[in-house]
């Protein structure tokens, strides 16, 4: 519930008129990973009797965490339908099992139990669609990873970042992930701040717009993949039915109504999108928008193939024969998202398993 449902639900459950600072008190526990009502002692007891008849507090079951030695965690949520989605926690780069957590963590957040997009070189994709996250599920995957940071910290330190990359197409669930964004930034609770928040998007070219008109206010990555539209028909086949002209528009739609720049990544699939033609695709995208190519090197997923053949990571020194073409194009290029590769958790590796 955001705030403002939050208090009117309250007034409705007839408990006399509901002072504010009663729902701000209750938000803020809540925010804070309380996790029974009984925890929230400035309420009045017969309040908090009241409230636990009533209602919970989370509503998705954490059943099985992996912790990677790099610092990154994966949890996995099993949903009251019975459906299995994870969220993964990233650290910063300092952490290790010999040293000290790192002060700086992003939640990765899942927004459908599968994807309809079907991607062949994602995990994720391979599950098929189960259905759309509701809003408790998204803001339970980020109370989780909360509890994970305060228990290596102690309490002394907060999730920095939010990436909306797990399970899903954000786009596809923009109703619930506005809200949950909305239920995360309230200064009355987590006050999360929305500069810190990017949203990933197989290139949904009518979230897009809708997202430039509507917000939620975030950073925007285009999971491009490749600028060749056949092959990326191929690749990405729920994003594909979106021609590459039309989402090229959308994006500056897009930018002119944010005044935002946009990442656009590229997992390269050794072999198969990382030629000269295809670096040369990509910029000739890339060109006209305030952009960023970020490249991610397939994170392997055992038993993925494409064309009859086993989809591979590509070596370092195709990687960077890639990346220097696209610099000689004038395209300002970054490598991220390579953590949790030991738990399969990282890009693309998803599975609910
Ligand atoms: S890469 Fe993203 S959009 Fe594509 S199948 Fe995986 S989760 Fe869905």
């Amino acid at each position: 519930m955001t705030f403002l449902e939050l208090a009117e639900t309250l007034e409705q459950t007839g408990a006399e008129s509901v002072p504010p600072y009663r729902v701000e008190q209750i938000f803020s526990w809540i925010s804070r990973g309380a996790l029974s009502f009984d925890r929230m002692t400035d309420l009045p007891q017969a309040w908090r009797r009241e409230l636990a008849g009533r209602f919970s507090i989370r509503g998705s079951r954490v059943s099985g965490r992996l912790d990677d030695p790099d610092g990154t965690s994966k949890l996995r949520f099993t949903l009251t339908d019975g459906a299995v989605i994870e969220a993964v926690l990233l650290a910063s780069e300092k952490t290790g099992p010999d040293r000290e957590p790192g002060r700086s963590y992003t939640a990765c957040l899942s927004t459908q139990a599968g994807c309809p997009v079907g991607c062949v070189f994602c995990k994720t994709g391979s599950l098929g669609f189960l259905r759309n996250l509701d809003t408790f599920e998204l803001t339970d995957q980020f109370l989780a990873l909360s509890d994970l940071v305060r228990e290596r910290n102690g309490g002394s330190c907060r999730i920095s970042h939010i990436v909306v990359m797990g399970m899903g197409e954000p786009l596809l669930n923009l109703a619930a992930l506005r809200k949950a964004l909305a239920i995360l930034c309230d200064p009355r609770g987590f006050g999360f701040s929305k500069r810190r928040i990017t949203i990933s998007t197989s290139g949904i070219r009518a979230g897009i717009l809708e997202l430039a008109e509507q917000g939620p206010e975030a950073e925007l990555a285009l999971s491009l993949t490749t600028a060749r539209e056949d092959l990326r028909r191929r690749l990405m086949p729920g994003a594909g039915e979106n021609s590459l002209e039309d989402l090229k528009e959308a994006l500056k739609i897009y930018q002119e109504k944010t005044g935002r720049r946009i990442t656009l990544e590229a997992v390269l699939l050794g072999g198969i999108n990382t030629g000269a033609g295809d670096a040369r695709a990509l910029a000739a995208f890339a060109k006209g928008l305030k952009a960023a190519v970020n490249l991610i090197p397939w994170n392997p997923v055992p038993g993925l193939s494409f064309g009859g053949e086993k989809i591979r990571e590509p070596p370092a020194a195709e990687t960077g024969r890639f990346r220097r073409l696209l610099e000689q194009e004038g395209i300002q290029v970054t490598g991220r998202y390579r953590r949790g590769r030991g738990i399969s958790g990282a890009c693309g590796q998803l599975a609910g398993s």
